[in-house]
């Protein structure tokens, strides 16, 4: 996993589905419900606590709107997840 800030602003980690199982997850689409159709390729998405494959990703990205309100839950969220990538 690689997190990283995006353009909006978000808080958010490349992650693969085989990584969303140490989330507790088996690289389900949080939006589309697919099970890893694009690839192996997704992004964790602090703001919705979801993981969401590229392609759901990206729209998801284009419409989203950042809200400092979220920051403390985005921040937190990112901290947990990254404390399960510690091994
Ligand atoms: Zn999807």
């Amino acid at each position: 996993m690689e997190d990283y800030i995006n353009e909006k602003g978000h808080m958010v980690a490349k992650m693969t589905a085989q990584e969303t199982m140490k989330l507790g997850g088996v690289g389900i689409c949080g939006s589309c419900n697919s099970i890893n159709q694009t690839g192996l390729d997704g992004h964790y998405i602090a703001a919705l606590n979801d993981w969401f494959c590229n392609g759901c990703y990206e729209e998801w990205a284009e419409r989203s709107e950042f809200y400092q309100e979220d920051v403390q839950f985005e921040q937190a969220n990112m901290k947990r997840v990254k404390e399960l990538f510690i091994t």
